[in-house]
This record gives structure tokens, sequence and C-alpha cells, in this order.
């Protein structure tokens, strides 16, 4: 068992309280985790806002470069932190690797736009000059889910250290230790102490008391959208910036015009990370002209999928927690109760581990539970269509507004849908995942606020504006 401690002002804390990290793909314990309690987070706040007197003052080049380094660190230490990632997701080894390296590459996109975080000159009359500058927040709190822990850890904690904050992050119970090997990482890399805290515990306890911390400037939450909304009623008495990146149940649409092997591709990529991510293209319309051809493409793909025990063997990975799969296997009951017809998959495939076959549901009405809320697992519905404007309104009617996908080969069809969709993201032809250098908009229920790309320094700085009079007559 390996011990993970907080990290509070760049000393390691051991706590009595600890939590069992188990893994998914056999539910055996990985790790034993510090937990924190509310006097730890409060310490660790504290220790966040020392820092940040010291942390504002660093120059833009030097700030990038400490960023930099943690992305040199966490790339030197990549096998081992895949490891760490892989017992704690139940992912394969390659799957977590990738995830160390787009954590590598949140930390370089960021080092590389500190000193791009300007203000501007406003034009006065003759008398005046008016200049405004980009401040940092104070301490940012960053609450983060077991989906994809270090990946979605690094999307806010770069930009909010490139900015000039300082940040305390809770990663989740079910995976707090990719998160953890971030910290140690970024200590050993230099990082002034206190900059970057890192204190695993409950979501009730240690998430609760950073929440309501009134030291914290800012709060980024990526989870649940009733836990968000829980975060958003917490923080209603003080006015500081909150980013929330909550669920989504995202449209994926192919016309009959579209190149059918790229869409089908496209199709199969919801079952990455066994369903497990918020941009997931759940929700598969097909035009009727050639939807039972394109559905033989798909379910034959889904059918060569292999659900095995090894996360290096299988296609399809466990789903974090023994709860999460018997969620995934009552959706797919209460699909078959509301007339679902199931096309491939539909069953837990063995004892061990959380996993669950890749599942195709054909014949679900678009007001059933499977089309309306989110599954969070290897679940693809799909649903047949005939005209632009019905699969639009179709698509629309969900609460929440996150990604959307179009397969078509007419492009001002596809410009005129995405003009349409109620979504962050439009992709077409292609179902691609995001990335730093573009935004990551949520509409409706998804979320508020913003990473990724330029979007995020905005968020994680404030403006101030200095207006003075001037003298311009020579003497
Ligand atoms: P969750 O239950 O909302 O938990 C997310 C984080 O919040 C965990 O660290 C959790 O701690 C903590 N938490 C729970 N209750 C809290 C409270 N009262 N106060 C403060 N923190 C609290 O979400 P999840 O089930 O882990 O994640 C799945 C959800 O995340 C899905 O809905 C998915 O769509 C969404 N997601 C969204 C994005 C995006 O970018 N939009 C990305 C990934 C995932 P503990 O669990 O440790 O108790
Ligand atoms: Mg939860």
């Amino acid at each position: 068992m390996r011990e993970y401690d907080l990290l509070v002002d760049g000393e390691t804390l051991s706590r009595s309280e600890t939590a069992t990290v188990r893994d998914p793909s056999s539910n055996q314990p990985v790790a034993s985790i510090a937990l924190a309690d509310e006097s730890d987070v409060a310490s660790a706040v504290a220790a966040a806002d020392s820092a940040f007197e010291e942390w504002r003052t660093v120059d833009p080049v030097t700030r990038g470069h400490h960023l930099r380094d943690v992305a040199d660190e966490l790339r030197a230490r990549k096998t081992e932190i895949a490891e760490r990632h892989t017992e704690e997701t139940g992912r394969s080894l390659s799957d977590s690797a990738r995830s160390v390296e787009y954590a590598a590459e949140y930390f370089e996109y960021y080092a590389g736009l500190t000193h791009r975080i300007t203000g501007e000159t406003v034009p006065l009359s003759h008398e005046e000059f008016d200049y405004t500058r980009r401040e940092p927040l104070g301490v940012t709190g960053h609450i983060i889910p077991w989906n994809s822990p270090l990946l979605l850890g690094s999307r806010s904690i770069a930009p909010a250290l490139a900015c000039g904050n300082t940040v305390v992050a809770k990663p989740a119970q079910l995976a707090p230790m990719a998160v953890h090997e971030l910290g140690r990482a970024a200590s050993d890399a230099g990082l002034p102490d206190g900059v970057l805290n890192i204190v695993s515990g409950r979501g009730s306890t240690a998430g609760e008391a950073l929440v309501t911390n009134d030291r914290i400037s800012e709060l980024t939450f990526t989870g649940s959208k009733a836990v968000g909304l829980h975060i958003r009623e917490s923080v209603s008495d003080r006015l500081i910036p909150l980013n929330l990146e909550l669920g989504g149940k995202s449209p994926n649409i192919v016309f009959a015009d579209a190149d059918q092997e790229a869409a089908a591709e496209g199709a199969v990529k919801l079952f990455n990370n066994a369903g497990q991510s918020c941009y997931a293209g759940t929700r598969l319309f097909v035009a009727d002209g050639i939807y039972d051809e394109f559905i033989d493409r798909v379910v034959s793909r889904v059918e060569a999928m292999n659900v095995q025990r090894d996360p290096n063997e299988t296609d399809v990975s466990a789903l974090i927690s023994p709860s999460a799969q018997s969620e995934v296997a009552s959706y797919v009951d209460s699909a078959r109760e509301a007339g679902g017809s199931i096309s491939a998959g539909g069953r837990i495939p063995f004892e061990e581990g959380n996993f669950y076959e890749p599942t195709v549901i054909e014949d679900v009405p678009d007001d059933a539970a499977v089309s309306c809320e989110e599954i969070f697992g290897p679940v693809l519905t799909v649903y047949r269509f005939d005209s632009e404007r019905e699969v639009v309104e179709r698509a629309n009617d969900t609460e929440y507004g996150l990604y959307a996908g179009v397969w078509t080969s007419d492009l001002d069809r596809a410009n005129r849908i995405a003009d349409h969709l109620e979504a962050g993201t439009v992709t077409v032809n292609n179902y691609a995942s995001p990335i730093p250098q573009v935004p990551f908009p949520a509409y409706k229920q998804s979320g508020i606020g913003s990473e990724y790309a330029t979007a995020a320094l905005h968020h994680y700085t404030k403006v101030k504006n200095v207006r003075m009079s001037v003298d311009r007559t020579l003497r």
C-alpha cells in the first residue's frame, strides 16, 4: 500500500484519519490517503495566502519558467505517475501516460502565456491618461473529480498559477494519487512553498471547508451538477468568481452524406474511459436514410470490443466504483422497461472489478431516463431522425449544453447546424477532445465560467483601471 500525506506550505502532513483507494479493475486496496479536516484546509488556505504576497510579485518570465519546470518534472516522472493513475482510475497505462502528457501540455501552454497577461491603454482627453492591468485574484480553490483527475486538475491549476494566484486543491477521494503526484512534482521542480497545496479529503468535510473559507478569492469546481449548484449556494454570500464545469448529455449527429466510417469511429469514442467523460457523445442521432447501415457499422465495432480484467488488455476500462457499476446497470434496466432494444452489450461481464459491457440501445423515447440523464458509463443511445429542424430541436432538448458532434460532407449544413445547437463546442467531422489552446465553454446547465485557452487568463485575473491627469504642456 502506498501512502499519501497532505501537502501544505511545502510540508507533507500525515493524518490519523485516512481513506483507502481501490483499483477499479479489482477493487483491491492500492493506497492509503490522508484526509484533511476543516483546520487542515484552513492551514492550507492560510499558507496559500502568505505565499501569494511573494508569488504575485514574481515577474511573468520567471513564473513561466516555474510552470515549464513543472511540465518537465511531470514528463520525467511519466511512467511512475501513469502507474498511479492506472491504479486509481482503471485506465490503461498508455491512456494514463497520455494524461500525464496532457497535464504537462497545460503547464507548458500557460507557461508560454504569462507575459501575455496584458492590460490596455484607453484614449481619453488630452489631459488624461488611462491604462488597465490584469491582477491576480489571490488564493484559488480547485475541487477535482476522479474521472480524469490529473488532466482536470492541471487544466485549472496551470492557468491559476500562470496568472500569479496560489492554489489549494482538493482531489476526489476515489482518485487522489495522481493529483498528489502533481503536488510532489511541482515541489521538486522548485515551485515555492505554499503556492500549490493539496488537501485530499471528503467532499463533505474538506470540500465544504474550502468552499466556505472566506479567504479564498476564487473557486473552480469540476463535477456533478448537484454538487455544483450546492457550491454556488454556499458562496452566494461572497462575490467571488466561480468556475463550474458540470455534466453533459451531448448529441452526436450523423447526416446521410457523412463519411460513415469516420462517423462510426467518432461514435464509439464514447467508450473511451468507459464513457466517464463529461463531453462524451452519448446521444447518437442518425439520419433515417442510412440508419440501418450505419448502426450495423457501430454495433460491429462495439461487438469487436473485448472487456477483460487487465486494464492494459481491455478495450473498455472498469467503472470507478461498484456503485457506479450498479448505477449503469440500473439505467440499462430502465431502458429495457422503457421499450428500448439492446443491440450490443447490456450486462456486467464478470464478477471481478467494476466492468460493464459497451452497450448500444435503440428505440428509447426522447423522454426516457437514459435519454435525459447523464449515465457516465459505456452506454450509447441511438435515435433516428428525418430533418435538420427536427434533429436540432431534439438535440437541444436537454438541460445540458457542453459538446456536440455533426457529421456531413455539406459545410453549409454543418455551419447551419452549428449555428442552432445549444452547446459550448460543436465539432464537425471529428469528435475531438478538448485541448488547452481552444476554449471549452459550457451552455445551459453544463456550467459557468471558462477554462482553457486565453479565456482562463481572464477568469483568473481581475482588471484594475488607473486613470490619471497629465499635464502635457512643455515647460
Ligand atoms: P461530484 O460527486 O460532484 O464530485 C466532484 C468533487 O466534488 C469531488 O472531489 C468531491 O469529493 C467533491 N465534493 C462532493 N461534495 C462536495 C461538497 N459538498 N462540497 C465541496 N466539494 C464536494 O462529481 P463526480 O461524481 O466525482 O464526477 C462526475 C461528474 O463530473 C459528472 O457529472 C461529469 O460530467 C462531471 N465532469 C464535468 C467536467 C467538465 O469539464 N464539465 C469534467 C469532468 C467531469 P469526494 O468525491 O472526494 O467526496
Ligand atoms: Mg460523487
